[in-house]
């Protein structure tokens, strides 16, 4: 039986040994947290699967949540581009797998996911790897993986500065609160400016459903909420949904007031972090053999595409399947590049792609650049039909590839789907 060492316990590490404990494989999971630790962490932002992420959950047994947790089967999408008015577009996700996504609270699904993969006979090390423990524990297994999200490790692999990451840095500023009015229909939303990106959607928690209120600005910008991070310990919930109000009530007091009444879950409700998007080079030679990187420990997108969670499952799945595929023959490092290569043409260029974009279109100068992409806003804001495209391709930005970056394909999608 093949022996496979994965070293990190998150979304994309349990989804890849979950897949491979059920087609036999001997899987060994390195987490630096227990199931009870992970539940009581701090949350990590929205936790949005989209569609195809659920629906590839789902295949492998993974999708525990979908009859508890509040469906998310759209997004309304509030725009305020400096060149022009601001505009207002839902789209749905019906095109796209089940049509819907849910998020569940990160300490509920990787805890239960955890304890479930134990339960099915897969091996658990309750260990935070250094380097030296995954040179030394390689040499015991035919392959291993290291897939520890922003975790420190992830460091051993260097940054690739010939792909386009196309992530800027953000500060993260979220909190989990019991209610937002008017309530969500079971669409999330989203306002997005130049200062930045707050998304508010529903969230199943371990009390149940609730809403995730999520701030997302540059460094140094008026979003920027760094401040409310201690030096030690947890942000305070309180102190966090207090400044998000206050801060919101100056640059969107239609969104200040909606959220104003809810009153954070838990002591452990809120979340700041800096996020710094980058794309490394996804195998490294130890003296123990090559060790091959996965997910946000080498492709780590801007969270303004809210991708993170679709990508991390799009390369368990491509991975799993590289691996079966594979069979007896041995895990050389030329098969680990050319399996990141199958991942990131299957989705990691095209999200970064579009990180790159969501960027650009609060630059007034580039978006100048790009009259295309105003055509496509100002038709989303009066078709249902370009403004389902728009924001329902967020379930798999694959599919911008053919319509969105360029002017012809964009002309030639719009005058079939918003003919003048
Ligand atoms: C602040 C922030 C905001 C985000 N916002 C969004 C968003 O809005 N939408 C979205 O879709 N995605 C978002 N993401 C991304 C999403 O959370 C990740 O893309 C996804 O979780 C990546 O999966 P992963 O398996 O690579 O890493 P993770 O899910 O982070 O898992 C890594 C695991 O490795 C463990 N670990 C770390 N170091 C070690 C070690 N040395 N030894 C053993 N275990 C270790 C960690 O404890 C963790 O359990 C965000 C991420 C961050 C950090």
């Amino acid at each position: 039986m093949r022996k496979i060492l994965i070293v990190g316990g998150g979304q994309s590490g349990l989804h890849l040994a979950h897949g491979l404990l059920t087609r036999g494989y001997d899987v060994t999971i390195m987490s630096a947290q227990s199931s009870g630790e992970v539940r009581r962490a701090s949350p990590s932002t929205t936790q949005f699967s989209l569609p195809l992420a659920l629906s590839s959950e789902r295949e492998l047994g993974l999708d525990l949540w979908s009859a508890q947790a509040p469906r998310i089967s759209g997004a309304r999408l509030e725009l305020h581009p400096p060149y022009m008015p601001p505009a207002v577009l839902s789209g749905s996700f019906a095109a796209h797998g089940n049509g819907f996504g849910v998020a569940v609270d990160r300490r509920v699904k990787m805890a239960d996911w955890l304890e479930f993969f134990e339960d099915q006979g897969g091996k658990v090390v309750i260990h935070g790897a250094t380097l030296t423990d995954v040179d030394y524990f390689s040499r015991m297994y035919d392959l291993t993986i290291v897939a520890v999200g922003g975790g420190e490790l992830g460091a051993v692999f260097d940054v690739d500065q010939s792909r386009l990451g196309g992530g800027h840095q953000r500060v993260i500023t979220q909190v989990l609160v019991d209610r937002v009015e008017p309530a969500l229909t079971d669409y999330a939303d989203v306002v997005s400016a130049a200062q930045g990106r707050i998304l508010i959607a529903p969230v199943l928690t371990a009390d149940g459903p609730a809403y995730s209120v999520c701030v997302m600005g540059e460094p140094g910008g008026p979003l920027d909420g760094s401040h409310l991070r201690p030096e030690r310990g947890r942000p305070h919930p309180g102190q966090v949904a207090e400044w998000i109000v206050g801060t919101l009530a100056r640059e969107f007091p239609d969104v200040a007031a909606r959220i104003q009444h809810g009153a954070p879950l838990d002591a452990t409700a809120a979340l700041v972090s800096r996020v710094r998007p980058h794309v490394r080079k996804p195998v490294q030679r130890l003296s123990g053999g090559a060790v091959l990187g996965m997910a946000d420990a080498v492709v780590s997108t801007d969270p303004i595409g809210g991708q993170g969670w679709n990508l991390s499952s799009l390369c368990a799945q491509v991975y799993l399947q590289r691996i079966v595929e594979h069979g007896d023959q041995t895990f050389t490092p030329d098969w680990q590049q050319e399996t990141f290569e199958a991942f990131w043409r299957s989705g990691g260029e095209s999200a970064a792609r579009l990180s790159d974009l969501l960027h650009r279109m609060w630059d007034p100068e580039a978006a100048e650049a790009m009259p295309h992409l105003t055509e496509v806003l100002f038709a989303a804001a009066q078709h249902q039909s370009v403004a389902d495209r728009f924001i329902g391709d967020l379930a798999d930005p694959r599919r911008y590839d053919t319509w969105l970056y360029d002017p012809e394909s964009a002309s030639a999608f719009l005058n079939e789907a918003a003919p003048a």
